[in-house]
């Protein structure tokens, strides 16, 4: 297996990672390759198939020129200060820079005990790897930024959790693995060096125009700004926002308990472990700049010696989210609703709709779908009352009434999937694995590299019925 490794994550300080082989498993099987990715990665799917390249994506052997790290980071957990986490179940293979000449992290995850496995087996099971490889390439096809998927691998072993699963290995892509955690990492031990070393890899990786590290911050800001806004547009609840799963690129990261919205709710939480309602779909853009705080906070000592200036400028940039966000999210709302050259009241109208959608349990991805069919009145059987969709949708179809037709049809159609990865269809893909049926997962990857087109299994737009509802999701580790 020739894999041209270009690792630069590896010229840092050794105090930034542990160098430590994969574990080997014993009977791999490749359950997914994602052959365009291979493809734009520049690399062969011939050769990542063969036995060589399936040892890779296994961990049973590293490739010449392979970094074979573990990267270690920090972070708030539930707010929760932990000073020590890293990859504890994940195994940077290396960098490589693809076709499209950007450069990205190839990553093991699942492939054995790190020096950051605290009490973890630093292994991963069927359910989570296939979930995460639904879910990143269903986010990437949808146009969000994200980590991606490049292969999933069986393992032969089992993995022991509330019972015994059998254990897997997902290989993840990345524009690379830097997280806001990996800042506060350096922060808290007061590594000024390292700071320094991080923040200018970070810069010349992600933002090479920005300056310095209020410049850094800024850029990080309008990412995740921009970011938070496409989740909302999409009704994606990552589920686990801790500071060591946001990643200073701006992509989706760390997909454990996610989830997309059935019925719009903005307090609709999945996770199981979220009690609090934390990461409420509703609460992700607050949250998101309690991150940005945090990551201002571990930049500060690079900020100059008069630390009340440096808050203060910092402090500005992360209160800038509010207005991007805002700007942002006006712009996917009426995208969302076909409108076009902004108007008053536009934003007043998209909330207005939601307003009802929480009210009468409308299905969030449905209801924005039908609104883009022939006859835009299909949405009211979204509503439970849909009287309450008829008091809205008269001032709509005003608004709307000097587009061209087939014009706005097109344009609403492109940016309402017409399909997301529901969660009681990745259970059924998961179940199904477990039996040893890999059909309806490779179905639904399927179709979801087409979001916005109507499948051929119109099954898969179907809301869950009562009983097929999945209502907790487990980060699975
Ligand atoms: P996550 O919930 O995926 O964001 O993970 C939080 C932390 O726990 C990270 O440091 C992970 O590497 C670590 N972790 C999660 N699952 C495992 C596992 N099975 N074995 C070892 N470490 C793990
Ligand atoms: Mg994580």
């Amino acid at each position: 297996m020739q894999i041209a490794f270009d690792n630069s994550y590896t010229t840092l300080p050794d105090r930034f990672y542990s160098a430590v082989p994969p574990s080997p498993v014993s009977d791999p099987q490749l359950i997914a390759l994602n052959e365009g990715l291979a493809a734009t990665l520049g690399l062969d799917a011939n050769a990542l198939r063969s036995p060589e390249g399936l040892a890779m994506l296994a961990g049973n052997a590293l490739p010449d020129g392979a970094a074979g790290i573990a990267q270690a980071y920090a972070g708030h957990q539930f707010g929760g200060w932990v000073p020590q986490l890293g990859d504890g179940r994940a195994l940077l293979l290396g960098e490589v820079v693809g076709r499209d000449g950007k450069r990205r992290d190839i990553q093991l995850k699942g492939s054995g005990p790190t020096p950051y496995s605290r009490m973890g087996d630093g292994r991963a099971w069927l359910g989570p790897v296939l979930r995460e490889y639904i879910v990143s390439e269903a986010m990437a096809a949808l146009g969000i930024p994200t980590t991606r998927a490049l292969a999933a691998v069986s393992t032969g072993d089992p993995v022991h959790r509330e019972r015994v699963f059998p254990g897997a290995v997902l290989t993840r892509v990345a524009s690379s693995h830097i997280r806001v955690g990996t800042f506060q990492y350096f922060a808290a031990r007061e590594d000024g060096e390292a700071l320094q070393a991080l923040t200018d890899h970070a810069i010349s990786r992600h933002y090479p125009e920005a300056q310095g590290p209020l410049g850094l911050l800024a850029s990080v800001v309008e990412a995740q700004a921009d970011l938070i806004t496409k989740w909302m547009g999409v009704g994606f609840i990552h589920g686990v926002m801790n500071t060591d799963n946001m990643s200073v690129a701006g992509e989706t990261i760390d997909y454990g308990p996610c989830a997309f919205l059935d019925a719009y709710h903005p307090q609709t939480v999945f996770s199981s472990i979220d009690r609090m309602g934390r990461y409420a779909y509703g609460k992700q853009p607050e949250i998101a700049v309690w991150n940005l705080a945090q990551l201002a906070t571990a930049l500060l000592p690079l900020m100059g010696a008069d630390r009340d200036k440096a808050i203060e400028q910092a402090t500005e940039v992360v209160q800038g989210f509010a207005d991007s966000f805002a700007a942002a999210w006006d712009r996917v709302f009426a995208a969302k609703l076909g409108l076009d050259t902004p108007r008053e009241g536009d934003a007043a109208m998209a909330y207005d709709l939601l307003r009802r959608m929480a009210l009468g349990e409308a299905d969030f991805t449905r209801t924005f779908r039908a609104l883009t069919g022939p006859d835009p009145k299909a949405a009211r059987a979204e509503f439970k009352d849909p009287t309450a969709f008829d008091a809205w949708v008269t001032g709509w179809q005003a608004r709307i009434e000097h587009i061209p037709h087939t014009k706005r049809i097109a344009a609403m159609q492109a940016v309402n999937p017409a399909l997301i990865p529901r969660n009681h269809r990745m259970e059924e893909a998961i179940q199904a694995a477990l039996k040893g049926d890999f059909a309806p997962f490779h179905r639904l990857n399927a179709a979801l590299a087409t979001p916005f087109a109507e499948p051929a299994d119109s099954d898969l737009m179907q809301a869950p019925e009562p009983e097929e509802e999945v209502r907790a999701t487990f980060c699975g580790t």
